[in-house]
């Protein structure tokens, strides 16, 4: 028998060991291996087995590390298709799949004492004290040795004396590091569905009980129209038929308010998966979920790979949100990922969101997906009523535009008064809060990007939100020695202290990257926030997607076209998506919400449609025409070659080499597919983020009818010229965003 081992080493190829006798009952693919190599041990995952001897000679494996497999036959074929797809080395892939903790030695749990109460043995006699402890033991049901020392005031020797009298059983027992220890989790019960949550939920079952291959359903629902809910009951049947669930959410919206809804309803049988758990409670968790113990799986892009053994449901929330996509090797799209995982495994996924991708999209209204809509919001209650301020229009009156227009002052008055909540949402942290000269015009640049500092008032320094550097104000131009300093544009900072001008007694909490670089800072202001101990939460994109507060009734958008001239083919889409999702703040139990979007582009299709109420389909439709004629996504498939080097003039000739052997490659591939302009390069350019941390940035932008057309030209390109050391190639299959 042989073996064929993936070793960590991102060589991307695979390695043939013969497995001997002693161990060929006990392999199996998906296992860690111990294997010789150049001269060394190395450990790797065994890849596929073969009886088949290879033509060349092989060295036997060692031993198996660890008896069950970390990869199912499944997942392995999912990490095998990602790395195929997304043209990225199988062992970065298999490493993306795997939380490294799962494999450090030093995040094993550790065996605790663990005291339960026993059976004395007859005629022990006891103390009065000691009496009194073995009550409080049998009270609790016992503990960790350590807690009950702590809790009832006593000694190990006192305990183990006790365990000598049989009134006490003590044994090691491992411990589990459990995320949501110490939090209040309260119980849920599921509610009783509205007619349109049942015709959905029964679109997902039906999907779930149809012969496989079983079709992504798309739960279209506008916000606030119980789109969780659902989630929630459709992941109840799917246990009681035996299977298990994974929850895939933004990264943003991975609070503990997502996590206590579902921990809320299946209670133990959640595992969470994020970015903030401790090496340990990473572990744990994973093994839990291995072991079936844990059976719904909650958590960001990498939950995807979460080993639960039937899978029978995979949920992606907010489908649309851009943390689905991974930006390092390998870049994988997590909502394509757990549609690719449901096939392999002949579950169901079921893509949510009230502004889909246009991807999405396009396959639902094509058939390819199943559609599951939820056009209203629950218990009858009205969308919010949305409008649009000309900021053009308030600049003409002042002569310059106010931070806040008139009818928005109006609106959050009209709040405080009746004692209702406000948010005010701003597109990007201290956004273009620039320092320029108001002499000579020089703007405070970052050396090492090519980005504008961002100035942040509070330290009275100048920092560069792409690589972290920060210098201090200079005393004065260094281009004209001027003194004369402007701040152009609006800072959430700035936007706090204007608002707490015109509303001194307003309590004002402001969330973004600053302010909640703390610990559960997060979590605290949108306590608070809930609590009522604010009249408004100001703050950036973390508070434009799934928060619920019942006593917000007013959306303010102080900039709305920010995000409109990014040079990214779906500059549109996104402005729409935040709109329309932070409008959905607005209004969400019985009082009406009313929300109020500051543009200087009202005509603009995305800011106009999110006014407008043919809502998100009005809005689709329009612009899936635009795609079409513009040969863009969904209508083709897109990639992006970056390429980086310390030196400019590397940078564009590699680009400009790889633009020219790639277009000779799309007028060949052209040629054979009728004549058609399919495969089309685009020139070598400048990436709009031009500089970043030092390196020179050039991108070629593809486009092909497949990414597999694609991911050949390139693999093509790049065994013909590979990259030189000081070069930086990266190649984005399905790039979402150009900068
Ligand atoms: P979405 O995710 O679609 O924005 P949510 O699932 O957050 O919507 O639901 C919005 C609110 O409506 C939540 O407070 C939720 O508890 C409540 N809700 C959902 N379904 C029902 C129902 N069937 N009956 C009553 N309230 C519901
Ligand atoms: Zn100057
Ligand atoms: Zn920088």
């Amino acid at each position: 028998m042989f073996v064929k081992v993936a070793i960590d080493l991102a060589l991307d190829r695979l390695f043939t060991y013969s497995v001997p006798v002693e161990l060929t009952e006990k392999l199996l693919v998906g296992q860690l291996l111990r294997v010789p190599f150049s001269g060394r041990i190395a450990r790797g995952f065994a890849m596929a087995v073969e009886t088949e001897p290879p033509s060349f000679k092989t060295k036997p494996v060692l031993s198996i590390e660890d008896e069950s497999p970390f990869f199912s036959p499944a997942l392995l074929k999912l990490v095998k298709w990602i790395a195929g797809y997304y043209a990225a080395p199988i062992e970065t892939t298999l490493r993306a799949a795997l939380p490294a903790a799962v494999l450090k030695p030093s995040a094993k749990p550790k065996e605790l004492l663990f005291v339960e109460p026993g059976d004395p043995a007859a005629g022990a006699k006891f103390s009065a004290r000691q009496q009194e402890l073995l009550n409080d033991i049998r009270r609790v049901g016992g503990g960790w040795m350590q807690q009950l020392v702590r809790e009832f005031r006593t000694t190990p020797s006192t305990l183990k004396a006790l365990a000598g009298k049989g009134a006490l059983v003590i044994a090691p027992r491992v411990s589990r590091r459990d995320p949501l220890a110490g939090r209040r989790v309260m119980p849920t019960q599921p509610l009783p569905l509205g007619d349109e949550q049942a015709a959905a939920l029964a679109t997902i079952m039906d999907m779930c009980h149809a012969p496989a291959p079983r079709r992504p359903v798309l739960l279209h629902g506008v916000t606030g129209s119980g789109k969780t809910e659902v989630y929630l009951q459709a992941i109840a049947q799917v246990l009681d038929e035996g299977r298990d669930a994974i929850v895939l959410v933004p990264e943003i919206s991975l609070t503990p308010q997502t996590v206590r809804r579902f921990a809320g309803r299946f209670g133990d049988k959640v595992a969470v998966l994020h970015s903030a758990l401790s090496d340990g409670e990473r572990y744990d968790e994973w093994h839990r979920i291995r072991t079936g113990e844990a059976r719904v799986v909650v958590g960001p892009r990498s939950a995807v790979f979460a080993p639960v053994r039937r899978l029978g449901l995979i949920v992606v929330d907010e489908e649309h949100d851009p943390s689905y996509k991974q930006d390092e090797s390998p870049r994988y799209h997590a909502r394509d990922v757990a549609a690719v995982r449901a096939s392999l495994e002949d579950a169901v996924a079921v893509l949510g969101s009230a502004t889909p991708s246009l991807e999405t999209w396009l396959n639902a209204q094509s058939g390819k997906f199943a559609l599951a809509a939820l056009p209203s919001r629950v218990a009858g209650r009205s969308l919010p009523a949305v409008h649009l301020v000309n900021m053009e229009q308030q600049a003409e009156r002042t002569g310059r535009a106010p931070i806040f227009s008139d009818f928005l002052l109006d609106a959050i008055h009209l709040r405080l008064e009746r004692g209702e909540q406000t948010i005010l949402f701003l597109n990007r942290r201290g956004f273009s809060r620039v320092l320029e000269c108001g002499d000579c015009g020089w703007v405070a640049e970052c050396p090492d990007c090519s980005v504008p500092y961002t100035y942040h008032q509070a330290d009275n320094c100048l920092r560069c939100h792409v690589c972290g550097g920060w210098i201090h104000v200079p005393p004065q131009c260094p281009n004209c020695h001027s003194k004369e300093f402007s701040y152009t544009g609006i800072g959430t900072q700035r936007a706090e202290a204007a608002l707490k001008r015109c509303f001194q007694h307003a309590r004002v909490l402001r969330m973004d990257a600053d302010s909640t670089s703390r610990k559960y800072a997060h979590d605290d202001i949108l306590s608070a926030f809930r609590a009522g101990k604010a009249d408004v939460l100001l703050g950036t994109q973390m508070i434009a997607k799934g928060l619920d507060f019942p006593n917000v009734t007013l959306v303010g958008v102080l900039n709305a076209d920010t995000s409109l001239h990014r040079p990214d083919p779906r500059a549109s889409e996104r402005t729409y998506q935040l709109l329309a999702q932070v409008s959905g703040r607005a209004g969400r139990a019985e009082k009406p919400g009313e929300v109020y979007i500051q543009t200087f582009d009202p005509e603009v299709p995305a800011i106009a449609a999110a006014a407008s109420d043919k809502g998100f389909d009005g809005f689709a439709r329009q612009e899936l025409l635009d795609r079409r004629e513009a040969y863009l996504p969904p209508y083709c498939r897109m990639a992006e070659l970056l390429f980086r080097a310390k030196d400019i003039a590397r940078a564009q000739s590699w680009a400009e080499l790889y633009a020219k052997s790639l277009g000779s490659w799309a007028a060949k591939f052209n040629a054979a597919h009728g004549g058609a302009e399919l495969f089309r390069v685009s020139e070598a350019a400048e990436a709009p983020l031009a500089k970043a941390e030092g390196w020179f940035r050039f991108q070629v932008v593809v486009r092909a009818p497949a990414s597999k057309d694609i991911v050949s030209a390139v693999k093509w390109l790049q065994a013909q010229r590979p990259a030189p050391k000081d070069l930086r190639v990266s190649f984005d299959v399905d790039a979402q965003d150009l900068c």
